[in-house]
């Protein structure tokens, strides 16, 4: 069963994921984490998966084109903000497109906040 997303996330949207929303909505250069999903005829956000960037979340964004149809995100001051809040998605909705625990970036020491595991190494 896909869970619903409710105002709680703290994401941005949804909007529709194509290239030219992406564009307008996304900030250049910066990190952030997403889900991407679509809405329900009782106008829910349903999420099918998650994710985050280091560094350039447009980019990454840009790559799923053609996986969903919408996506919410939410920009982050660092790239560690950005994978915790991923983690925080991952144990929340547990999206049937995401198979594994998020990964923690290589070089970095960085633990699951939302677990006692320690995040997978890249
Ligand atoms: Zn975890």
């Amino acid at each position: 069963m896909i869970k619903s997303d409710t105002s709680t996330t703290g994401l941005l949207g949804p909007h529709t994921l194509v290239f030219d929303v992406i564009n307008d909505e996304v900030v250049n250069q910066r990190p952030g984490a997403y889900a991407l999903g679509y809405t329900d005829n009782r106008g829910r956000f349903l999420v099918t998966y998650v994710g985050s960037a280091m560094a350039d979340l447009k980019s990454k964004l840009k790559q799923h084109i053609g996986t969903a149809r919408q996506f919410k995100f939410r920009h982050y001051a660092t790239d560690q903000a950005a994978f915790e809040k991923e983690c925080e998605l991952f144990h929340r909705f547990l999206p049937v497109g995401n198979f594994l625990h998020p990964e923690r970036p290589k070089m970095s020491n960085w633990s699951c906040p939302h677990c006692q595991l320690q995040a997978r190494r890249a």
